[in-house]
């Protein structure tokens, strides 16, 4: 068995230097997944917000899939961060599943157009104390899970984050917000210690700048 002792961020499409910048902040120094070779020593992988359809495609053609499932089946935890949640699914609303390692059912771009992408802040007990921002970018939503599938945050009639001892999924994108939870919480959930951590300071000159601040509820 592999060692298994750090954490990657695949490095092919989509917001990896925010998933990467979090983790330095915390103290973790990531693998920048570009090959299947790279998936070897480790304990976890992010597989960051993009589009999930390219996405998926690359990780065909650079080969990596199998060689990500095997991992998988090995013990490395996976963190799917929108577009990523969305290649964990089981079931992907009038669309093929593709890695299908997480016994969720997920709806695409449920919220509408690039436009309606939005702020919000809520509570999520089980992974930080008091309320965190959330940012959602044209984001999916879980419309149901398995059994062995928890719900960390349901928002309305939507399910925005939830996990099983392997996977994490997130609907909205914590490495685009000041807040280093999300990523302490999936660092801890892969057996690795967490000794620094200070949340970063708002990076204003980010995609949020652009962004709605807004509550699901009111719109
Ligand atoms: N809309 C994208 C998709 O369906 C996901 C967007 C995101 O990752 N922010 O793949």
């Amino acid at each position: 068995m592999a060692k298994r002792d750090k954490i990657g961020v695949l490095d092919l499409q989509g917001g990896v230097h925010e998933h990467v910048y979090h983790l330095q902040a915390l103290g973790i120094n990531p693998v920048r997944v570009k090959e299947a070779h790279d998936l070897d020593d480790l304990a976890g992988l992010i597989l960051p917000g993009g589009e999930s359809t390219c996405l998926i495609r690359l990780l065909n053609i650079f080969g990596i899939a199998p060689k990500l499932k095997e991992a998988y089946a090995d013990g490395m935890k996976i963190w799917g961060t929108c577009a990523g949640a969305i290649l964990l699914s089981k079931e992907i609303e009038n669309e093929q599943a593709q890695l299908g390692l997480m016994d969720i059912a997920i709806s695409r771009n449920a919220f509408g157009f690039q436009v309606d992408s939005f702020n919000t802040k809520v509570e999520v007990p089980k992974v930080a104390k008091g309320e965190i921002d959330l940012t959602f970018i044209r984001a999916p939503k879980i419309k149901s899970v398995g059994s062995d599938v928890e719900v960390l945050l349901k928002i309305d009639d939507y399910i925005a984050a939830a996990e099983t001892e392997n996977c994490l999924a997130t609907v909205f994108h914590p490495e685009l917000t000041p807040s280093l939870a999300f990523h302490k919480y999936f660092v801890e959930k892969c057996g690795i210690a967490v000794t620094n951590g200070v949340n970063i300071m708002p990076d204003r000159t980010g995609w949020m700048k652009y962004a709605r601040i807004t509550s699901p509820n009111t719109k």
